[in-house]
């Protein structure tokens, strides 16, 4: 995509976003927005345009599925504390038919999926053929809190790394596109929406007081963050950096790599499973 009016983007955020050619976490600047030329005000109005490419393109994914193409696509979202994960949910999952997600959640495992495998939990709620995966939350998890905490030693987590991409490589090969988004929230935006939650009674039952023993570790968590893209970023199950102090931005962002990626799935509308012009003189033949 080169200079485009149409969607506002200097260079396709596919390129622009991508975690590999953003250098180390630790200096991404979570207010830039990389490839992007507008303000909020276009970047508010392009979502609402672009919504609706989005919406179209699910639909054509949907209507393949239900004619038995078993293609699906995984959105992974993970992101410190109050970075927008539930918001990109709402608001570009809320863009789409809610009949075509497949939304999951993942917090701290419960006593049966302590007992499995770490990716036990994962495969129950991967998206079938026909939907978008929304993962908020993921296996990743298994590697940042677990990692920052050692709440599994050293020798075992360091090698989820390499299960972790020969998984992704599985679920590419079974017909699932896997897309991977880190919001980045700066110390000072997440203290500034910490704040908020505990001035808005409606805001209470985003809060959580062990997120601020967690933002005590916030070295260790960009270090962590750092593993996962030096070596799970892969041209297979990609990472993009989402900047994500400006909510606005980060919603587009999503928005435009979840079009991206249904585009290129190339997917026509699947033919009539019965003759057309036959069901047209039935339908013509009925009464009133
Ligand atoms: P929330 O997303 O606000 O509902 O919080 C979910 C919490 O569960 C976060 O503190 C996560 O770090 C935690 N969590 C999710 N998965 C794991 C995991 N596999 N191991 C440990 N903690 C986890
Ligand atoms: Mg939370």
């Amino acid at each position: 995509m080169g200079k485009n009016d149409d969607t506002g983007w200097s260079t396709a955020p596919f390129e622009a976003l991508r975690a590999s050619g953003l250098g180390p976490i630790a200096a991404f600047d979570a207010g830039s927005r990389p490839g992007f030329d507008g303000d909020k005000d276009r970047g508010e109005d392009l979502l609402t345009e672009r919504g609706e490419v989005l919406a179209d393109l699910q639909e054509l994914l949907y209507a393949n599925g239900r004619s038995g193409d078993t293609r699906s696509v995984l959105l992974v979202l993970q992101g410190m504390d109050s970075a927008g994960k539930g918001g990109i949910v709402r608001h570009v999952g809320g863009l789409v038919d809610p009949q075509g997600l497949a939304i999951k959640g993942f917090g701290k495992p419960t006593e049966e999926e302590l007992s499995h495998d770490y990716l036990w939990r994962i495969r129950k709620a991967l998206p079938t053929g026909g939907r978008i995966g929304i993962f908020d939350r993921s296996h990743y998890e298994d590697v940042l809190p677990v990692r920052v905490h050692n709440l599994v030693p050293e020798s075992v987590w360091e090698k989820r790394y390499d299960e972790i991409n020969a998984f992704e490589q599985e679920l590419v090969d079974g017909g699932t596109t896997v897309i991977k988004c880190a919001l980045v929230v700066s110390k000072a935006e997440q203290k500034k929406r910490l704040t908020e939650r505990l001035e808005r009674p409606d805001e209470y039952w985003k809060y959580n007081p062990g997120d601020i023993d967690e933002r005590g570790y916030w070295d260790d968590y960009l270090e962590a963050y750092q593993a996962i893209f030096d070596r799970t970023d892969t041209d297979t199950a990609p990472w993009f950096l989402i900047p994500a102090d400006s909510k606005w931005f980060s919603r587009l962002a999503v928005c435009e790599l979840l079009i991206h990626t249904l585009q290129s799935l190339d997917l026509d509308w699947p033919p009539a499973d019965f003759d057309v012009e036959t069901e047209k003189k039935r339908v013509e033949a009925l009464d009133v």
